[in-house]
């Protein structure tokens, strides 16, 4: 039995993706190979992935597959499932593998399973998957009728296994001329972005209801871009209008795995929790000492975040010599109460070390936001 993971190349590279679903399929404890679908830069992706941890790279290049037509895909990788013969095939549960997905289900006749959060193999060694249902609210497991079983998995629902090795490319021939292929993509036209990307950031700034109204957000911009990360949101700002849904965490929103993710007024609902726990260092910035957001953090800065953000971002200026600190930064210095929740830093410190460090280098929280008056911080164990 083996698992077939598929790899996505985006505008000419490959994107990490493809390590996230090594993971999965290796807890899987199968023979792991990968497929690479595409133009001119299919050959070279796959000589990358040789050496990274799959037995076998199956590669099908064509000038045709340059323009990233879903049918012509599923056609593609049909052909690689027939002389792989995987059990399972793993794609990424991106916009492109997403249509894909189907379309090369109803090639196979097999069953597929979409966005799925866990996958593992059950007893008979077939694999089962966990999604959410209903919105968020129920997570169901699934056996997938059929072989081989499709499976599309949620970006960052795994950590990227960075593995050595040396598995062999082999290259599969296909016949474009064939297949029915019945849409063209002619173009491409990005979005105007000047944000880094919310699902593959290291850094991520969030805000939520606390912001008070959406320029609430130009505070969380610029924290977000003083320590360039990614602009994130909770789903009550996306639901009021106060930010696009592209930025938002969570069950129903994107599933994030920075190293660092800053909670600025968001109380840590479960559904929030559900995109975001899985972060290596987390800080909240919040006036209610008490909320869930504030109890998983590593770092708690209790306080009014109108005060602590320019805070923050005044003294990452500062320490980097740069002008100028933003208004009501000094204020700020005097009012937040800051805290360090040993417990979850302690059991997490191997793994979050390197995150702690950037934070620390690249705003002093600890130092600079403890209060020089006397006012006693509190100390909260918490799981994470
Ligand atoms: C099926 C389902 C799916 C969902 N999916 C998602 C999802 O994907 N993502 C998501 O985020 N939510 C999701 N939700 C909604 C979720 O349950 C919460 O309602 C939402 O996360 C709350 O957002 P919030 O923390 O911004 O707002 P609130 O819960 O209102 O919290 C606001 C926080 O701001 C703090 N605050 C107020 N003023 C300040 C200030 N000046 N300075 C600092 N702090 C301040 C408050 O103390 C409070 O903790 C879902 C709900 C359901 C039912």
């Amino acid at each position: 039995m083996m698992i077939l993971c598929v790899a996505e190349i985006r505008h000419g590279k490959l994107v990490s993706s493809i390590f996230e679903l090594l993971t999965a399929a290796k807890a899987m404890g199968q023979p792991v190979a990968a497929a690479v679908v595409g133009g001119a830069a299919a050959s070279a992706a796959a000589d990358t992935l040789k050496g990274r941890g799959f037995e076998k790279v199956y590669v099908a290049s064509h000038a045709s597959l340059d323009g990233q037509s879903d049918e012509a895909y599923a056609h593609a990788l049909k052909a690689i499932v027939a002389q792989a013969k995987p059990e399972t095939v793993l794609l990424p549960a991106s916009a492109q593998w997403r249509a894909v997905a189907p379309r090369l289900a109803v090639l196979l006749g097999t069953g597929l399973a979409s966005d799925v959060i866990e996958a593992t193999a059950g007893a008979d060694k077939k694999v089962q998957v966990v999604r959410a249902a209903f919105g968020g609210n129920v997570l169901s497991k699934i056996a997938v009728k059929g072989s081989p079983a499709i499976v599309t998995v949620r970006p960052m629902s795994y950590t990227r296994t960075d593995a050595s090795g040396s598995g062999a490319v082999e290259n599969v021939a296909i016949a474009p001329a064939g297949w029915k292929v019945k849409t063209r993509v002619t173009g491409f036209a990005p979005e105007a972005a000047t944000e880094v990307d919310l699902a593959a950031a290291e850094k991520v700034v969030s805000g939520g209801r606390g912001l008070g109204n959406p320029q609430g957000f130009e505070l969380i911009r610029k924290l977000a871009q003083t320590l360039g990360a990614a602009v994130g949101a909770s789903r009550a700002t996306v639901d009021a209008g106060w930010i696009p849904y592209r930025h938002q965490v969570g069950l129903t929103g994107r599933t994030v795995r920075p190293r660092l993710y800053v909670a600025c007024g968001i109380s840590g609902q479960i559904q929030h929790l559900a995109g975001m726990s899985a972060s290596d260092v987390i800080v909240a910035i919040n006036t209610d000492k008490d909320c869930p957001m504030m109890k998983l953090a590593n770092f708690a800065v209790h306080g009014d975040l109108n005060e602590i953000i320019p805070a923050i971002v005044a003294e990452v200026h500062k320490l980097r010599g740069e002008a100028p600190a933003m208004a009501g930064a000094k204020k700020a210095y005097c009012r937040a109460s800051f805290s360090r929740n040993s417990a979850a830093s302690a059991a997490a410190m191997p793994a979050r070390a390197s995150a702690v460090r950037m934070w620390r280098a690249s705003c002093s929280a600890r130092s600079r936001a403890t209060p020089p008056t006397g006012r006693s911080t509190r100390s909260t164990s918490s799981s994470t």
